[in-house]
């Protein structure tokens, strides 16, 4: 469903006049060279742009990156001196994000050979601070990658910002469907829609669960048939649920859900949704298994009305395209206190996604505790083990803040035959003493986005072009200090609201 190959990221090179036209001719064939191997090496194409010499010639390429749909932002580099007044225009109009790429185009000094010519072509190291210094001086938000275009380490390091970019274009203009309101109650699943619409390029559509009812109930009986196999094809099926079992029609009924949710989110051009137990008048039983396979295939979800988390899910979906392990919606749920370590033991009511899954999941069926509808079918599973983060996004009330803590997730000490849901146990970074607090203090949520590929560093740039704080909880976290960051951090963004230019 998602594939980063439509997008593409725009070579920019800043240079100047003064040194002629041999030169100029130089530098853009250096960087065509360099946009070249970039483009071999990024999940995105990277397309050259002609070199930039004059103040019009930045701002018709910002103009034009804007109306390009499929430009995700802009690589920057300073070949050469470019005289930074000449970019501020353009910068002032981009409404991409971009990277400045701090690099050279030859890596080592040739100590017999270098003259003044060698000097002048090739003089980032200054040329990138005169860009910086009025990146800086217009407080604008981008990455600064430095190294040699050819090192793994820079080029991981473009491949993580551009992931970002390209979830960031995919929620402009994105739009989320949420069936039925917020769970009654709940704080942090609430937040100003207006605001997180003229901040992130999202919208939320609101529906009554009728809505959906009315599209399940057209789904025709061979599609439900058809995807009754490919449950029985790709899931193990407890006997109960298979054809003929005493549950099967329960199955069947999940089955027309699917395609129902499938339906109305293809017909709508949804990216994300939410859905509440509380608001379920007309469907039989809770979304479960129907909420795992549209997870899987790309779709955002958030439980109990939480568009926030639904949104960050599918931004976090997007940064994952083409990696190996997964993304979910996750929840903490339990702890384990324990002097062998303590530990979280994280899962939902039903709705993980099944891309995280270590081996086959399990289909089953259970009652649902809450709700006091049918028992719901679910995908039974435990995560994937190795280092991963959980992910939340809050509205603090004059803005949003990211929240971030690496985890480790780890074999479960015992197995757990009676728990009938999809889980994954890990022991947060620095330790959970450290992580819970710190994670309380910010305003943490209950519910993240929760993924191995993407990591802290994929979210770090993701919040930095959303112009949101990132606070990171992590190896390396003292609560001390990171009590002082956030609040620093209220300071800061009170103050960056109000941009001077
Ligand atoms: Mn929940």
């Amino acid at each position: 469903m998602i594939d980063l190959k439509n997008y593409e990221v725009w070579f920019v090179t800043g240079s100047q006049h003064l040194y002629g036209p041999e030169t100029l001719e130089q530098v853009a064939a250096d960087s065509k060279q360099v946009a070249a191997a970039l483009s071999e090496k990024l999940p995105v194409k990277v397309v050259f742009k002609p070199v930039l010499t004059t103040p019009d010639a930045v701002h018709s390429l910002c103009l034009e990156a804007n109306s390009a749909p499929n430009c995700v932002g802009l690589i920057t580099w300073m070949h050469t001196f470019s005289p930074a007044k000449m970019w501020i225009s353009g910068l002032l109009a981009l409404k991409k994000p971009f990277v400045h790429l701090h690099t050279q185009f030859n890596a080592e000094i040739p100590w017999a050979e270098i003259d003044m010519d060698f000097m002048n072509l090739n003089q980032s190291a200054h040329g990138g601070r005169e860009f910086g210094f009025i990146c800086s001086r217009l407080r604008l938000n981008r990455k600064v990658v430095v190294g040699h275009w050819q090192d793994a380490e820079v080029q991981s390091e473009l491949s993580v910002w551009v992931r970002a970019a390209c979830a960031w274009a995919d929620w402009q203009g994105a739009k989320v469907a949420r069936f039925g309101d917020n769970m009654r109650d709940v704080a942090v699943t609430e937040g100003n829609k207006v605001s997180a619409q003229a901040q992130f390029g999202f919208d939320v559509y609101g529906y009554g669960i009728g809505d959906l009812v009315a599209a399940i109930k057209e789904v025709p009986d061979a599609d439900v048939d058809k995807l009754i196999e490919q449950y029985l094809d790709e899931y193990d099926v407890v006997p109960a649920l298979q054809p003929g079992g005493a549950q099967h029609d329960s199955l069947r009924e999940e089955a027309r859900v699917e395609n129902g949710l499938r339906n109305f989110l293809a017909a709508g051009n949804f990216k994300a949704f939410t859905d509440t137990f509380e608001d379920l008048h007309g469907l039989k039983m809770l979304p479960g298994l129907a909420a795992q396979r549209l997870m899987r295939d790309g779709y955002g979800f958030g439980a109990e009305g939480d568009w926030k988390t639904a949104a960050l899910v599918r931004a976090m979906k997007v940064m994952n395209a083409g990696m190996e392990k997964g993304v979910s919606f996750m929840e903490d749920y339990t702890y384990h206190f324990s002097p062998s370590g303590d530990k979280v033991l994280g899962a939902h009511m039903l709705e993980i996604c099944e891309s995280i899954a270590d081996g086959k999941p399990s289909l089953e069926i259970y009652p649902l505790s809450i709700g006091g509808k049918a028992d719901p079918v679910r995908l039974i599973f435990d995560a994937q083990t190795g280092p991963a983060v959980c992910a939340a996004l809050m509205d603090m009330g004059q803005r949003f803040r990211l929240l971030v803590n690496k985890v480790e997730v780890v074999p479960t000490d015992e197995p757990l035959p009676k728990l009938p849901v999809a889980r994954a146990l890990w022991k947060p970074l620095p330790d959970l003493k450290t992580a819970a607090a710190a994670w309380i203090l910010a305003g943490g949520a209950h519910h993240t986005g929760f993924s191995y590929s993407v990591t802290a560093e994929h979210l770090e740039d993701f919040a930095g072009i959303a112009g949101i704080e990132m606070l990171l909880i992590d190896e390396n976290t003292s609560l001390r200090q990171f009590k002082q960051a956030a609040r620093w951090n209220d300071l800061y963004y009170s103050l960056a609201a109000n941009r001077l230019a």
